[in-house]
């Protein structure tokens, strides 16, 4: 037990990383190592739980304080030590709270009243949407799962016709008290009561649908309004709709991650959109009217005689909508000339023709590339 890594170091984070930085930190890495994306992998498994045994630590105030003064033996009195100091150390995951600190929220912690409301964790989902839905906005089915009370016995998790009794060996606190002795003297802990699992409840004829345990997971199909100006990898709350709240406690929320699909033509950078428009060498020689696609349809513009590969022009207001509404980026198009291929012979007789017309003044540039070089090796 005593190469046990550094907390800090398993989510990534440091001493000064803000609370919201840890539970970003969290998230991240439990999805990375979560089991069910991970079936049968003992690493990731242990991943996972070191992830969690982290987390369980620096998101405690006060674990956190013991741990930064006292390292790892300032959390687990077992640390360091063969056999430990007498196994106080109630820090222990169950898969239910592994389970629920995953499936969003970190309001999990056990409470000393296990009748007392809570409030649903939050859930997310990922919803996929197009690259013209983002810009413009648009209305979407998305399916999530949450936690929700068993309607069968009403959340109680008894069987209809019974309910459950208060358990005798913690009175129904779901909690037990012990003493335990630790590097800082003799301690009163108090753990989760085996009887009862911290419930302080035993139901004894357990409802069927749900297993007894009076809540059950739900695929739930809803429709949500995504606004104009969403961008790839944003994150969109829905109050109340994350998990059911435990003993009449508000529900959870949802937070939808969008995520969208690249465009064939399209790239954005901000509410700036980007775009090629292949000339032929003509057009870019003489200039030329030409259609040019944008989110709102086909307009026409003038090139100017002379263009270059490379030169880039900008439409005003064409880009998209910022997502607080106030403005509009712009759209930028980049021009990029085909030179032509499996030329007839008439084609290359003209071109010959034109190439024995033209002159130094028909390129510049050309030329002055020329004149460096003989600059730079003599005549
Ligand atoms: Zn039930
Ligand atoms: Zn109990």
């Amino acid at each position: 037990m005593a190469d046990k890594r550094d907390y800090y170091e398993v989510l990534g984070v440091d001493k000064s990383s803000s609370d919201d930085e840890i539970k970003k930190a969290y998230r991240k890495k439990a999805k990375m190592y979560h089991p069910d994306l991970h079936p049968d992998d003992k690493e990731a498994e242990k991943n996972f739980k070191e992830v969690n045994e982290a987390y369980e630590v620096l998101s405690d105030k006060d674990k956190k304080a013991r741990y930064d003064q006292f390292g790892h033996a300032g959390v687990d009195p077992n640390y360091g030590g063969a056999g430990g100091y007498g196994g106080a150390y109630t820090g222990g995951f169950d898969v239910d709270d592994i389970l629920n600190s995953f499936f969003g929220g970190f309001g999990g912690r056990r409470q000393s009243n296990p009748n007392a409301p809570r409030r649903g964790n939050d859930v997310e989902t990922i919803c996929s949407i197009s690259f013209e839905e983002a810009a413009k906005g648009c209305r979407k089915k998305i399916s999530f799962q949450r936690i929700d009370n068993c309607d069968e016995c009403d959340g109680s998790g008894a069987k209809k016709g019974t309910s459950p009794k208060t358990c005798s060996a913690c009175g129904g606190t779901g909690q037990v008290k012990i003493n335990s002795r630790t590097p800082f003297g003799v301690v009163q802990t108090s753990r989760a009561c085996d009887a009862c699992g911290g419930r302080g409840r035993i139901v004894e004829n357990p409802c069927p649908r749900c297993d007894g345990k009076g809540r059950i997971r739900k695929t739930r199909e809803e429709e949500f309004n995504i606004p104009a100006g969403v961008d790839d990898g944003q994150r969109l709350s829905v109050s109340g709709r994350g998990n059911a709240g435990i003993n009449h406690g508000p529900a959870g929320d949802l937070y939808i991650t969008i995520s969208v699909r690249p465009h064939p033509i399209f790239e954005r950078k901000g509410n700036d959109v980007y775009c090629e428009l292949p000339l032929t060498f003509v057009q870019a020689c003489l200039g030329a009217e030409v259609i040019v696609p944008t989110l709102d349809g086909k307009v026409t513009y003038n090139v100017r005689e002379g263009t270059q590969p490379g030169d880039r022009f900008r439409l005003k207001g064409r880009g998209i909508q910022s997502l607080n509404g106030r403005g509009k980026g712009d759209q930028y198009v980049t021009v990029t000339i085909e030179v032509p291929k499996n030329l007839s012979k008439r084609q290359k007789e003209l071109l010959q023709e034109f190439d024995g017309n033209s002159s130094d003044k028909n390129y510049q540039n050309r030329k002055g590339f020329f004149n460096k070089i003989k600059e730079l090796f003599g005549e």
